[in-house]
């Protein structure tokens, strides 16, 4: 789509002042899940400020002549400071620009937006934040397989795989999050992959425990692994999974049976009417 044909429906849409910045999410990938606010936005902008995860044909949305600015890693170069980054928006909201700082999926989850609007803030600069869909839930739901069910969890925990300084997940307490939910949500656990799985095992989870990877969801390169904690390290392996990916571990893993939609637009059967075990229909408590 080009910028021509993208109209936002009539209302009352916020402008972009000079010498704000918006902090918006922009979706796990598919253009699709972007808020109408993003979208807002991206016409409205004089400089983007976008991470590696932001999809390249959101940014197409943009105004012809607009400044884009990297701010993510690639190509194994390290990545931009926080600091810098947060600097960086600090000194283009003051040069009089309306800057848009687009982030994969929500800007607060596991994205450092709380600091960047804290620096901004502390600056003086005025902020306006605009959530995304996470991929812990959206990228889940793109594989069929729903964060919460009746039957599985009451609570679910969203976990990052890395620490502070990009190391181990050491300081997790694997007992007590093992202890907590159903269904934990790992976001950047591919690299510390073995160590989440002796963390959970540990903690007593079992072997059996149904796990997914979705690598890339909600993209065309969307890859989904169903394994188990057991097999994981091996699978993850097999099959070459590698990041972006969200973990899921849990029984609710199991619903991808009857739920993988993305198999039944392809005209597959559902292999499993009722993974749970439920023994009557859905509708029926
Ligand atoms: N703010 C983002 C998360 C940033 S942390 C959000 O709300 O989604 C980066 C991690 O997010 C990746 O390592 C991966 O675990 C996850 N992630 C982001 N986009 C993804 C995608 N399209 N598919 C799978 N995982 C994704």
């Amino acid at each position: 789509m080009t910028e021509s044909t993208l109209s936002l429906p009539s209302g009352d849409w916020p402008e972009l002042t000079p010498g704000w910045v918006w902090l918006c999410g922009a979706g796990p990938g598919d253009p699709g899940l972007l808020t109408l606010h993003a979208v807002n936005a991206l016409r409205q902008a004089d400089v983007i400020v976008y991470d590696a995860l932001v999809a390249p044909q959101i940014l197409d949305w943009a105004r012809a002549g607009t400044d884009m600015i990297y701010a993510g890693k690639r190509g194994g170069k390290p990545s931009a400071k926080q600091v810098d980054i947060s600097l960086r928006l600090v000194d283009l909201a003051r040069a009089g620009k309306r800057v848009l700082r687009l982030k994969g999926g929500d800007p607060f989850v596991f994205g450092r937006g709380g600091e960047e609007a804290q620096t901004l803030i502390q600056h003086g600069v005025p902020v306006r934040i605009i959530p995304g869909i996470s991929a812990g839930i959206g990228g889940l739901a793109y594989a069929g397989i729903p964060v919460t069910h009746r039957d599985v969890n009451q609570s679910v925990t969203f976990v990052t795989g890395h620490d502070q300084r990009g190391e181990t997940p050491d300081s997790l307490d694997w007992d007590a999050l093992s202890r907590a939910s159903g269904v934990l949500v790992i976001y950047m656990g591919m690299k510390h992959a073995p160590v989440i799985r002796s963390g959970l095992l540990g903690a007593g989870r079992s072997e059996d425990e149904p796990v997914a990877i979705v690598s890339q969801a909600t993209t065309p390169n969307q890859k989904v692994l169903e394994t188990t904690l057991g097999a994981m390290l091996d699978d993850i392996a097999a099959t070459k999974m590698e990041p972006p990916a969200i973990i899921c571990v849990g029984r609710n893993v199991l619903m991808r049976q009857v739920l993988d939609w993305q198999a039944l637009e392809r005209g597959e059967t559902p292999r499993n009417l009722d993974p749970l075990g439920r023994g009557k229909p859905a509708e029926e408590r």
